[in-house]
């Protein structure tokens, strides 16, 4: 008798947290190392940052093509953010989800909203929420500082819009408070692994005895 392999759809873990907070670097990481999960990349109108590329870190779009693909329906869910338009093409999400792949989506307190209030039941069913808070204000601005990409101007914006971002991490499902990089990825692949489990993710199996979930797919 072979193993049994449980097929489940999905997560679609989205990720807030204040610049600084180590975020992008965790959904990163996770989707790099974990063959289950790939990285939701955004759409923006702001300029690309050192070495960032195009279609890797961002799609870097016009704000005139951003505003006629948001017209025609193109993203999940998008944002102003810092100035300049964010946002999630519905064509980095769906399918994977659907092919049992976990997405995640490194996306600020507004946008995390919006995807919370979606009425796709497929969109409910995957949704999971995950906030990173810094640990202290000390070391938010020491890890903002340690960039070195941003004016003293943008430094002061990315604080106070830090302050603002965080008072709504209450909200979330989980909190992780970032204190190293190995013990924040830690705790981080450890909601995944609890996540991936949950019986109502698991799409029902005609071989187990029992009551199967309901999953309203
Ligand atoms: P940055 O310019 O530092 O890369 O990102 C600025 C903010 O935009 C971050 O808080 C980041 O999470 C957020 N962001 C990135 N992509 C998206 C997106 O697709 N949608 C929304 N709503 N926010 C995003």
């Amino acid at each position: 008798m072979t193993d049994l392999e449980l097929k489940r759809r999905g997560l679609l873990c989205v990720v807030s947290g204040p610049s600084g907070s180590g975020k992008t670097t965790l959904c990163r990481r996770f989707s790099e190392v974990d063959s289950e999960a790939v990285y939701a990349v955004s759409a923006t109108t702001r300029a690309p940052r050192g070495e960032e590329k195009n279609g890797i870190d961002y799609f870097f779009l016009e704000r005139e093509e951003f505003e006629q693909r948001a017209t025609r329906g193109e993203f999940l869910e998008y944002a102003e953010v810092h100035g300049n338009f964010y946002g999630t093409l519905k064509s980095e999400v769906i399918a994977h989800i659907e092919a049992g792949r976990d997405v995640l989506m490194d996306i600020d307190v507004q946008g995390a909203s919006l995807i919370r209030n979606q009425e796709d039941p497929r969109i409910q069913e995957a949704f999971v929420d995950i906030f990173i808070l810094p640990p202290s204000d000390e070391e938010l601005l020491r890890r903002l500082n340690f960039r070195g990409t941003e004016t003293e101007e943008q430094l002061a914006l990315r604080l106070e819009n830090a302050h603002e971002e965080m008072r709504h991490w209450a909200r979330y499902q989980y909190t992780v408070v970032s204190r190293d990089k190995e013990a924040d990825f830690a705790l981080f692949s450890s909601i995944f692994a609890g996540e991936r489990c949950r019986s109502q993710r698991l799409i029902p199996d005609p071989q187990l005895p029992g009551e199967q979930p309901e999953l309203e797919l």
